[in-house]
């Protein structure tokens, strides 16, 4: 069944950097949420943004608690007002889904968590996307705690196995790739579970490492609009990445890096759901490493990654899906429908003029071999005959005769 096909639609007012904006304008006064275009290339500039994110690091950490504050307006905002009688449309069908007979339960939205990395990296390869020829290894094992010690995998799973708790909290269904270390899952293995559960987004959970220790801030990453696998996706998996970013810096205090768009990530790539990469902070910078170890800071971390996908609910959600979407979408589906009809249509009928092509080839060369031997044989019977000339013509006439009689066998034989 189609995606909210019975669901009353909410008009989308605007992209979800402003809603974000709404948010924030308070504390960034205007700079938060930014759709700010940043490539590759930002991460050379990423000394020189330390200096400015600190900055802003600073205000934001000031503000943290009104940060909390707007992210718990957001999530009653999307269960309140007009949003209410379609989300009771989607409780319904969710809690068919996932609640025990009886017991109804209204869901916000579908999050699939992915904790990055598991207990030991697996380096066979896997094709980096879709049909790819390009490959990559199936998980990498990732980076470590200069001065915690502590492995990637192992943060990642703490603060997604909270951010569960938290969203489930705030009445999200939620699927988690992994509830364990001990497992061997590849990274396009955890986009399936996304894709199959048809997730309204997909949050992977990941902590960075450089050479330079020095580096800080926390960064979200997404696929570029031209992505050959799921560019589509790049409106709503922008929004996500900055809504996260945004509203995980407010709520932490973490430097903000930027969102970095690649297509170099097969977790994304095999996505076929709004994707985002949450990379926490530095493990290599000692201070954000033994920050993120803290148990009052991950509580920060998880509110401001929840607070990041209500603010990406409210405007992107299922129930948020606008009339003329809606309207675009069925008349995409329709023309493709049309389309692919009439392509077919189109095979048919060359298939059946190849068929026919052939069999008059098949008959005509059939008709000229027939018309040869038997000009042999007439040509053996006229030996005798010493007369070129006369030959030719006499062959000529049997030609023309045969060749006559030929025609009329084809008429008979089709
Ligand atoms: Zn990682």
């Amino acid at each position: 069944m189609k995606k909210g096909s019975e669901k009353k639609k909410v008009k989308r007012s605007s992209a979800c950097a402003a809603l974000c904006g709404i948010l924030l304008a308070a504390v960034l006064a205007g700079t938060g949420c930014s759709q700010a275009q940043t490539t590759p290339a930002d991460q050379n500039r990423a000394g020189e943004t330390a200096a400015s994110g600190k900055t802003a690091a600073g205000i934001a950490a000031e503000t943290a608690s009104t940060g909390k504050t707007a992210g718990e307006t957001a999530a009653q905002t999307a269960a309140t007002g007009e949003t209410a009688s379609e989300t009771a449309a989607i409780g319904e069908t969710a809690g068919e889904e996932f609640s025990k007979p009886g017991e109804e339960k209204e869901y916000k939205g579908l999050i699939v968590i992915d904790p990055g990395h598991q207990q030991y990296g697996n380096s066979d390869q896997e094709p980096v996307g879709p049909g790819a020829s390009q490959t990559k290894a199936k998980v990498s094992s990732g980076t470590s705690g200069v001065a915690s010690g502590v492995p990637e995998y192992q943060l990642t799973l703490e603060i997604s196995l909270k951010l569960r708790d938290e969203l489930e909290e705030r009445d999200y269904k939620v699927i988690m790739c992994r509830d364990t270390n001990e497992i061997d899952i590849s990274n396009s293995e955890r986009a399936d579970i996304a894709n199959d559960a048809e997730a309204d987004a997909f949050v992977r959970i990941h902590a960075n490492g450089c050479g330079d220790p020095g580096r800080s801030g926390a960064m979200t990453i997404c696929q570029t609009p031209g992505n050959a696998y799921n560019g589509h996706l790049y409106e709503k998996s922008r929004a996500l990445a900055d809504c996260i970013l945004d509203a995980y810096v407010l709520a932490t205090g973490i430097n903000y890096e930027y969102v970095w768009e690649t297509d170099s990530m097969s977790g994304i790539n095999w996505s076929q759901v709004p994707v985002t990469i949450v990379e926490m902070g530095y493990m290599t910078n000692s201070e954000e490493d033994l920050n993120m170890q803290d148990s009052q800071m991950q509580e920060k971390m998880v509110d401001g990654i929840a607070d990041g996908i209500d603010a990406y609910m409210v405007q992107y959600g299922q129930e948020n899906e606008t009339e003329e979407n809606e309207t675009e979408e069925d008349k995409a589906e329709e023309n493709e429908a049309l389309e692919n009809k009439a392509e077919e249509n189109k095979a048919e009928e060359n298939e059946e003029l190849e068929n026919e092509t052939e069999e008059n080839k098949a008959e005509e060369n059939e008709a000229l071999e027939n018309e040869t031997e038997e000009n042999e044989a007439v040509e053996n019977e006229k030996e005798e005959n010493k007369s070129e000339e006369k030959d030719a013509v006499e062959n000529g006439s049997e030609e023309n005769k045969l060749e006559e009689k030929e025609a009329g066998e084809s008429t008979y034989e089709k």
